[in-house]
């Protein structure tokens, strides 16, 4: 998982040794990307949707998405995405967005305070403004 943020990654093979033990594989499906990848995905994104404001909600710019910034993975599993969304907060690995249940990210107060409520989908996050 090369240029994720190091506290992510620790975060996410805590949360994977644990759930391993009671029998589920966390397979982080897609963690960092590059710009380009990125970009390829948003124009895929458009033409599948329709337009930039339906792709929007789906599939953040090169310059937004927590993907290149290295601050997000992508849950591959869905009993792994289950098993995160219950326990993941304890290791401060939130989900984010409700339209995208395998999409976490560290949020380290989790830990104390348990997850922020999420956002309907990224159109409605601040950061994708
Ligand atoms: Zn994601």
């Amino acid at each position: 998982m090369a240029n994720l943020d190091p506290a992510l990654l620790g975060a996410s093979r805590r949360a994977a040794a644990d759930a391993a033990r009671v029998g589920i594989t966390v397979y982080v499906n897609s963690g960092w990307r590059s710009p380009e990848y990125q970009s390829h995905l948003r124009r895929e994104a458009v033409s599948k949707y329709g337009s930039r404001e339906q792709a929007a909600r789906w599939v953040a710019t090169a310059d937004t998405s927590p993907h290149v910034s290295g601050d997000a993975i992508d849950i591959g599993q869905t009993d792994a995405t289950a098993w995160l969304a219950e326990h993941g907060g304890g290791y401060g690995l939130c989900q984010v967005y409700r339209n995208e249940p395998w999409h976490f990210e560290l949020r380290p107060d989790a830990v104390v305070h348990g997850c922020p409520a999420q956002y309907a989908d990224p159109s409605h996050d601040p950061r994708m403004q």
